[in-house]
């Protein structure tokens, strides 16, 4: 038996090498505190609970979905779009269902590149989008993404016999893992980078219900005009309203890239669960939405806050998250590398944190703490963070 090149040659998920090492420390009988994973610690919403009950008893869900994704979904996510981005989409053309993010991220380069094609992958990123380029036969090129810049990727040092050659690009804003939100004039800029260069921009906005202040309210690529040619943007319910499991999102773009991807999905998989698509459709204009959102961005604010005290406090060096669940700090400079700090942290005191190498080589100066725990479990992880620095 032989395996193919793409499972030998794929380094093991960075979230699995973590939870090796949590699940050591925890049998050594270690009470370990994870703040590594961006999964939110709150339940789905009891409204969306209640669509589902009624719509799990419908017979009509039960049965294959389209391969599109259903009609009153499309139109649902139409209507979302225009009131929330002010962008108008065809629900017929412009929209398709997706089994979340990661479905779209891991299989839309197989639509854009050939073997030996190459991506542009901003760095530090989500691991998925170089594993994915590389499933697909591509090559990496890795753009770097520096505090000085915002964490935006700086499109004019990028060597432009790279860019020729590239057919897409990924963009994260909000940014996991730096937090960073990107506005109007940087979108126009990658739209024309995009249109010089001959690439499709590949935005994953799986971030854009998480912020914390209106000002920082993300938008749509789909502003910039030109860009429904030029881009397809991911979208996900996960992030938004507390659905990681569901598995439900959507891709949005122009009639000719996404009936490329649709030629694809029908051959991957058979579409989203249709009462998870009809949940999904009467969620995106439910009343309970906003209070639903106020609640939450209240919770994560004053997550936030205590972390930023107690980071301050400790000397470290990061920006306020304005977007996302994360925070991007920098290492101690005692420290030689990401994994050497999170790896003594975690032997130490029992708590987790993601190493930034695992983003990219250009994370390797930094680490991320994730907001998704429990208050309790957060407290309890910065008592222990200062008791790590005290004892040091
Ligand atoms: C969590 C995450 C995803 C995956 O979201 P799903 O919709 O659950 O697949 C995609 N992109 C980024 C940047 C994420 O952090």
């Amino acid at each position: 038996m032989t395996f193919s090149r793409r499972v030998i040659d794929t380094p093991p998920y960075l979230f699995h090498l973590i939870d090796e090492k949590r699940k050591a420390a925890a049998q050594r009988g270690v009470d370990v505190i994870s703040l590594a994973i961006g999964d939110p610690d709150r339940p789905t919403p009891d409204f969306i609970l209640d669509l589902m009950q009624e719509e799990i008893h419908d017979p009509r869900n039960h049965v294959y979905p389209s391969y599109k994704g259903e009609p009153d979904f499309c139109e649902s996510v139409a209507a979302w779009f225009e009131k929330r981005f002010s962008v108008q989409l065809d629900p017929k053309t412009d929209i398709m269902a997706i089994i979340g993010s990661k479905d779209a991220v891991s299989h839309l380069p197989f639509a854009f590149l050939d073997p030996g094609d190459s991506g542009l992958v901003t760095d530090p990123g989500y691991p998925v989008y170089n594993a994915a380029i590389g499933y697909a036969g591509g090559r990496v090129v890795r753009v770097p993404l520096r505090e000085e810049c915002g964490f935006l990727p700086d499109l004019s040092a990028i060597d432009p016999v790279e860019a020729d050659r590239a057919k897409i690009m990924f963009v994260n804003y909000p940014n996991n893992p730096t937090s960073a939100v990107a506005d109007e004039s940087f979108f126009q800029e990658l739209v024309e980078f995009a249109a010089k260069h001959d690439l499709v921009i590949l935005s994953d906005n799986a971030y854009s219900e998480v912020y914390f202040e209106e000002a920082d309210r993300p938008i749509s690529i789909m502003k910039i005009p030109g860009a429904k040619n030029r881009a397809i943007e991911i979208h996900s319910f996960s992030k938004t309203f507390n659905m990681t499991g569901w598995r439900i999102g959507f891709v949005v773009g122009g009639k000719e890239l996404i009936n490329a991807f649709l030629t694809l999905k029908s051959n991957f998989d058979s579409g989203v669960f249709m009462a998870i698509q009809r949940v999904a459709a009467r969620a995106l204009g439910h009343p309970q939405v906003e209070p639903f959102f106020r609640e939450r961005t209240a919770l994560f604010k004053s997550r936030r806050d205590r972390i930023a005290a107690a980071l301050t406090e400790l000397g470290y060096r990061f920006q306020l998250p304005r977007a996302s669940y994360y925070f991007w700090v920098r290492i101690p400079e005692s420290y030689a590398s990401s994994v050497e700090f999170c790896a003594d942290l975690l032997e130490k005191k029992g708590l987790v944190v993601t190493p930034g190498v695992g983003y990219g080589p250009a994370g390797e100066a930094f680490f991320r703490i994730s907001m998704t725990a429990p208050d309790q479990r957060i407290d309890e992880g910065l008592k222990r963070l200062r008791e790590f620095h005290r004892s040091r």
